[in-house]
């Protein structure tokens, strides 16, 4: 067997392992087949030419092959996403109250525990569900949010690179506040940083421009859709754009541009309904259109609770993709208990870079709580679910509206929305005592998510 036979093989065993997608598109296959025959061709060439002395005596199948062979070059880049960071007036507030003298807001003790979860991603993708043009509006919160600009530069700081605004508060500060976000991400993007930002648009052209990034030799393209925008519509004097799922057209040429340039498709969408664990027709139908335009990959955010991960297969059985339907809130200051459980989901892709085949591990989540005390959302913090205890759950302010809340709660609920299959091996630890204490706070204005 010469090597680039083995080559095909491994490819063909690895994509098998790895689980997914596009491995061996009709493309690849036949430039792999191409380059198997101009291999056989001139090996069998020198074989019978005048260096033939080497080539000729090695004529068995376990011989070494010719020194100027094409070795596999593998490629890896680490991929994590996560959900809603969605910044409610408790999370701002309590941002300025940890902010050291001079400073106005840190954000980023609440996020300082689950860093480690995002660390060594090349990678990293969020929702941003909240506008960040507080260079104009004062910050506010549920119904009509604006958020500080330091909660991107905290994202920015954890190593986000991938940034969604397609979603239902695009509008809510109309397009001054487009703008300005715009304007904060394209000034961090002068300054150096190696983002994408997508979602929310300038203008037609710049809604036509692939978000393009590549890291480690591959190449990733990034769109983002919204079901809707709070029925808030853009002016019609407006050159703004953003791309809602009833643009069917528009989806579609925007997955297949990215499938032309990049070597890995990621769709963000907002869709679904809030507050629910289950995927409606039309999640489940978008979501087939998306993987035969060329999608690889479909992160879904907006119920601000995890629904499902699963793999699709093309109509025409070519390729395959991975889809989560919803990746739950990152942080929020949500008031039911499942919507303050979230994931990182991690996922590895490799390039075999003579063929081009790309390979897409199975997704993995990574559970992630994020914690506040009494009802009046205190100490907010996210933690990773490996680290969270029995006593924080049954300490946590979301108790008076979920009593049942603690780890059991919270594993039975990955289990049953996730499954074993995607989620990362977190052990449920021994029931703890029962000292759940009763929360005796005021009630205090429910923060509903939009
Ligand atoms: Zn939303």
């Amino acid at each position: 067997m010469n090597k680039l036979r083995v080559l095909a093989l491994c490819l063909a065993v690895s994509a098998a392992l790895l689980g997914c997608t596009r491995q061996v598109s009709p493309e690849v296959q036949r430039e792999l087949e191409q380059q198997f025959h101009t291999q056989s061709s001139s090996e069998n060439t020198a074989s019978t030419g005048s260096s033939a002395a080497v080539q000729q005596s090695t004529p068995s199948e376990s011989a070494p092959s010719a020194p100027d062979e094409p070795q596999p070059v593998y490629t890896q880049v680490s991929f994590k996403a996560v959900g809603d960071n969605l910044i409610h007036n408790t999370i701002y507030l309590q941002a300025a109250d940890r902010a050291a003298e001079g400073e106005e807001y840190d954000f980023y003790p609440a996020y300082s525990r689950v860093e480690p979860l995002l660390e060594g991603a090349d990678l990293a993708f969020i929702n941003q569900e909240t506008l960040l043009a507080s260079q104009v509006f004062e910050p506010s919160s549920y119904p009509m949010f604006n958020s500080p600009t330091q909660v991107g530069d905290t994202m920015l700081s954890l190593g986000f690179n991938l940034i969604s605004h397609a979603n239902n508060h695009a509008l809510d500060k109309g397009v001054k506040g487009i703008e300005a976000t715009l304007d904060y991400w394209d000034a961090k993007i002068e300054e150096g940083a190696d983002i994408l930002v997508t979602g929310i648009f300038r203008n037609e052209e710049d809604m036509n421009t692939p978000r393009i990034i590549e890291k480690n030799g591959i190449t990733f393209a990034l769109v983002a859709f919204t079901e809707h925008t709070n029925g808030l519509m853009l002016p019609s004097t407006s050159e703004n754009r953003i791309i809602y799922t009833s643009e069917t057209e528009l989806m579609q040429q925007q997955i297949e541009a990215a499938r032309e340039l990049a070597d890995v498709v990621l769709v963000s969408v907002h869709w679904g309904v809030e507050n629910s664990h289950s995927v409606t027709d039309a999640q489940r139908n978008l979501a087939q259109q998306l993987i035969d335009w060329g999608a690889d990959v479909i992160l879904g955010t907006h119920p601000h609770v995890l629904q499902p991960i699963e793999q699709l297969t093309s109509t025409d059985g070519k390729s395959t993709g991975y889809v989560i339907y919803s990746l739950g809130n990152f942080i929020s200051a949500q008031s039911a208990g499942d919507n303050l459980i979230g994931g990182v989901l991690s996922i590895t892709f490799e390039k075999e870079q003579l063929s081009g085949v790309v390979t897409i591990s199975k997704p993995v989540l990574t559970p992630i709580v994020t914690h506040y005390e009494t009802a009046w959302q205190k100490n907010l913090e996210l933690y990773p679910l490996s680290e969270y205890t029995q006593e924080l759950a049954q300490s946590h302010g979301v108790v008076r509206n979920t009593p049942a809340f603690s780890l059991e709660y919270i594993h039975q609920m990955l289990e049953s929305v996730i499954g074993d299959e995607y989620l990362d091996d977190i052990p449920i630890p021994a029931p703890a005592q029962d000292s759940q204490e009763e929360t005796d706070s005021p009630q205090t204005e429910q923060e509903e998510a939009a």
